[in-house]
């Protein structure tokens, strides 16, 4: 689900392509130089003369670039592995706040104009009532089966941000009014029949969620604020439910905000 980090020194395949590519062009460049100044040279002394061009950056150049090559690919292994920890909630494992909200607005950014699809707020109920029966600790093995229930509810290419607290949201691209509902529904239920079993005894989990479906493109903001207006709805309605809708019949919010 997340983005991968792309650069040039990955593999050893890669260190090895730079190695020799690296090589080459020296023994080029080498021989490039010794034949312009040994021009006037009989054919023995021009021979010796490519053939330590060829030798010395065997020798040189290419446990240079060999070391080059190693010590940049630990520093792009280093920076990919910064970069997955900077995207990405420790306890969960999902995209943080910043990188869920930078990864929707660029994708809505770069969406054509008739680009549909969800935003799903989700939020944990009672679930500080967890934390004080069971302790922080179980309240973070219930965030972790949540985060896990709702991956398992979603499609490929679906997006899943852990907004704060025990608050996530998701992205569906491309779906219509009902497909979200429906993604909404097997999310609610995943959760609420996950096994979580604090003391030996089951206590079972739930989720209300907040949707807002729509088949033009809009701006993350307004999806946002409708989605989270029909959370409240959804815990208003007595939690353990998904109120979805369609942007175009959420009242009084500005809606077709540049994307
Ligand atoms: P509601 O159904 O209205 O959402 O009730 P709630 O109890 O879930 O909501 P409330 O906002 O009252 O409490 C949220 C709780 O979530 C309080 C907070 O301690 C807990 N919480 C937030 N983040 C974490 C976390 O990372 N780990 C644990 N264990 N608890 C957390
Ligand atoms: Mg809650
Ligand atoms: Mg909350």
């Amino acid at each position: 689900m997340q983005a991968p980090y792309k650069s040039g020194l990955q593999t050893w395949a890669h260190v090895a392509r730079w190695t020799l590519l690296g090589t080459l062009i020296c023994a080029i460049v080498s021989i490039a130089v010794n034949l312009t100044l040994f021009q006037g040279l009989d054919n023995e002394a021009r021979l010796r003369a490519l053939v330590s061009a060829v030798f010395l950056p065997a020798i040189f150049a290419f446990p240079l670039f060999l070391y080059l090559g190693f010590r940049v690919r630990g520093l792009e292994m280093v920076n990919r592995r910064l970069s997955f920890i900077a995207r990405t909630d420790s306890l969960t494992s999902c995209l943080n706040r910043g990188a869920f909200t930078a990864r929707i607005e660029a994708l809505l950014a770069e969406a054509p104009e008739n680009f549909s699809g969800a935003l799903l707020m989700i939020d944990a109920d009672n679930f500080k009532a967890i934390n004080d029966a069971y302790g922080h600790a179980m309240g973070d093995e219930a965030l972790t089966i949540i985060a896990r229930s709702i991956r398992a509810a979603l499609r490929t290419g679906d997006l899943v941000g852990r907004m704060g607290g025990e608050e996530f949201a998701v992205f569906l691209p491309k779906v219509d009014e009902r497909q979200a509902a429906r993604i909404a529904e097997r999310i609610r239920h995943c959760v609420n029949t996950a096994d979580f079993n604090p003391e030996g005894r089951a206590h079972p989990l739930s989720v209300s969620v907040g949707g807002a479906a729509f088949e033009d493109r809009t701006s993350f903001s307004a999806l946002f604020r409708i989605a989270d207006r029909q959370l409240y709805g959804a815990k208003k309605a007595g939690r353990n439910f998904a109120a979805i809708v369609h942007v175009g019949d959420a009242p009084d919010i500005a809606l077709r905000q540049p994307a």
